[in-house]
This record gives C-alpha cells, structure tokens and sequence, in this order.
C-alpha cells in the first residue's frame, strides 16, 4: 500500500490563548469567579457574543467598567485580524484573509444570496490530505485551527450581516482544512453555530454542511452525535484506481468504505448524503465515469444522495482545468439516468480566487 501523506492530529504549535468560546459554560463561571465577577456574568457575555456579535468587553457598557479589561485578558483575546478584503459578484461574495495570533493565514467566504447568506469556512490552517488538484494541498497543514478561530469566524460574519440589515443563514465547512481532521473542535463549533442564543448562535442544524473527504471512521463516529446536518463527502472519482491520485486519503479508506459510512451517516441523520465531484478535463469528466458513479451511489445510498458538481476553478500553473461545458452536461445527464439527482454548484467567487486556499497560498 502506497504511503499516505496524512496529519491527523496536526501539532499544537502555536494554538492561541483559550476563548470564550473554547470554554464550557461551568468553566466560564470558574474563570469569572477567579475575577471576582458573579455567576450571571456567564450568561450575559455569551449573550453579547452570540446574540449581539461583539467580542471586545471593553465596549460592553453594561459590565462594570473596572471589569471590562480584565475580562478581555482572560477571555475575549483577539484570535483573527483581518488582512484583506476582496469583492466580486457586485459586492455578493466577500472573501477575507485573516492573521491569527502566530501569523498562520486563514480565509473564510461570504456569499449573499437573494433567499440567504452562506459562510464558507476553514477548520484548520492548511490541510495535510494533499489532493494534487487544491491550492490548499500543496502548501501541507500548519495547525489545526481552535474552536474559538473556527466559531469567531461565524461571529465576524454574522455581524458583518446584522450591520447591513440582515442575517447569515448557512454554515459551509468547506474552506481550508480537513474538518473531521480536527473533530472535536469541529463538533464544538458545530454545536455553538446551531445552539439556540444566548449559548450559540441559532442556525438550523439543516443549514449546516460539514464536508470531508472520506475519514471512514470519523463519518460513523460524527454520526453517533445525533446531529441533522448535511455531511458531504469529496468523491471526485467512482473509482478507486484513480482516486488514489486524486484523493490520496483513498489509499486508507476505499470508495466502498466510505459509502458505507455515508451511509450510515444519512441513516442516522435523516438528511441525503452530498456527494462532492470536481470535475477535472480528460482526468475524471468521461461518460463511463458517470454511469458508474451513478450506479454506485444508487447501489449504496439509494435515494438519500445528492451529486455537486463543482466546475475545476483552476490553480495558478497547475496542470488541471475545467472540463469543457458539453461534457459537464453529459456528465450530468448520465448520473441522472442512473436514478441519482446531480446539478452543477454555482461557482461563486471565481475571479477572486476561490478555489480554497488560493488567497492564502497567494499571501504566503
Ligand atoms: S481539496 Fe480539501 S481535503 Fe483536499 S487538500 Fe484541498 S482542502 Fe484538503
């Protein structure tokens, strides 16, 4: 079996201070008791966080003023400065760079939309699954990202919403990073995005989509949590000879594997299964490919399966490139056909380098 490049557990180096939102509520107490602040205190920050979007206590005017800064050292440090800004779609898609503490660069996407706003975020700093194909593969993992960098970028972008009058809606796991890589501060995030204010934010289980591409173990796991969001999974390829290139996780858990564990998944969770498939010219677009990967996810999920196509955003200098528009709709056709839904995804933000990782690796 060929070696497999993966990182799991990336190191703790330079994991930031602990925040609000990395803390249990009986340790937000405890931390508050050392300060000599009362229980309530607990309460009414996560209301300001959740509810009101703000994480600076020094603007908090209902805290005691002597309190405010002491509160902000020991528990609203600042996790992410923003670097950059850039706008297409007429001001709808807004991508920004963010410093954190140690330097390492993270990206998150907003995208408005008549009927909602989805925010696309990032799990780790970089990612070690190494897909040949991803901006963000190539450059390897630098550290798994903290519950609090994971949900103070829900924050940033909900207030970015409020203030102009509206509200973000869906939650994306698809920005840089392997999100079951980092599960346990992923589930974290997951429960403070969808808990009802004042302990989370109020999104709707079902607009939440955790993507991954194909940690057997960790979809079956993630299952047994009992939550009802969408998982999707980044096939690519239906079969296993090539998506051992493409995907190199492959090596590790086979196609067979992971659609046993999806699954699972959509048994479990009530919710279709999305099946994730970058379509590469002459790599993995040919029809044959597409009557079996219908057939396959037929076989295995029946009706709770949805097939994304996503059109090659091409990386700079890289050999891979979108498949040409006929053979898109082909491709599609073919899997319909099989008794599988299958539409293409709107590609948002494709002048602004939104194949994931791109911006990033364009700063580094
Ligand atoms: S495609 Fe996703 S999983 Fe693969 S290297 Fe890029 S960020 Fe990681």
């Amino acid at each position: 079996m060929a070696e497999v490049p993966l990182v799991f557990e990336a190191p703790k180096r330079g994991m930031p201070q602990k925040h609000f939102a990395d803390y249990t509520e009986e340790e937000r107490i405890d931390i508050l008791k050392e300060l000599g602040l009362p229980k309530f205190r607990a309460n009414q920050l996560a209301k300001h966080y959740y509810e009101r979007l703000e994480a600076d206590p020094r603007t908090m005017t209902d805290l005691p003023a002597a309190a405010r800064d002491k509160v902000k050292e020991a528990l609203f440090p600042t996790l992410m400065t923003p670097v950059r800004t850039i706008s297409t779609d007429e001001g709808e898609t807004t991508k920004t760079l963010w410093r954190l503490h140690d330097g390492t660069l993270l990206e998150s996407v907003l995208m408005r939309y008549k009927d909602r706003a989805t925010l696309c975020i990032s799990s780790q700093a970089g990612c070690g699954m190494a897909c040949p194909f991803c901006a963000t593969g190539q450059g390897g993992i630098d550290r798994n990202l903290s519950t609090g960098e994971i949900v103070d970028q829900v924050r940033a972008a909900a207030a970015t919403m409020a203030s102009e009058g509206s509200r973000l809606s869906n939650i994306v796991f698809m920005g840089m990073g392997e999100p079951l890589a980092n599960y346990k501060r992923v589930m974290s995030a997951v429960r403070q995005i969808t808990s009802p204010a004042p302990h989370g934010f109020g999104i709707s289980q079902r607009n939440v989509v955790v993507s991954t591409v194909g940690i057997a173990p960790a979809i079956r796991r993630f299952a047994d949590e009992g939550f009802s969001v969408t998982l999707a999974v980044s096939l690519h390829t239906p079969d296993d000879e090539l998506r051992d290139t493409l995907v190199p996780v492959n090596n590790r858990w086979s196609i067979s594997e992971v659609l046993d564990a999806a699954k699972y998944y959509a048994d479990k969770s009530g919710r279709r299964v999305s099946i994730e498939y970058a379509l590469i010219r002459d790599i993995n677009d040919q029809g044959w490919r597409a009557d079996m990967l219908g057939k396959k996810l037929h076989k295995a999920l029946g009706p709770l399966v949805h097939v994304n196509l996503i059109p090659l955003n091409p990386t700079p200098g890289s050999k891979w490139d979108a498949s040409p528009k006929e053979r898109q709709d082909e491709f599609v056709r073919r899997v319909i056909a099989q008794g599988v839904t299958c539409t293409v995804r709107d590609t948002r933000g494709q002048e602004i380098a939104a194949a994931c990782g791109q911006l990033a690796a364009e700063e580094r």
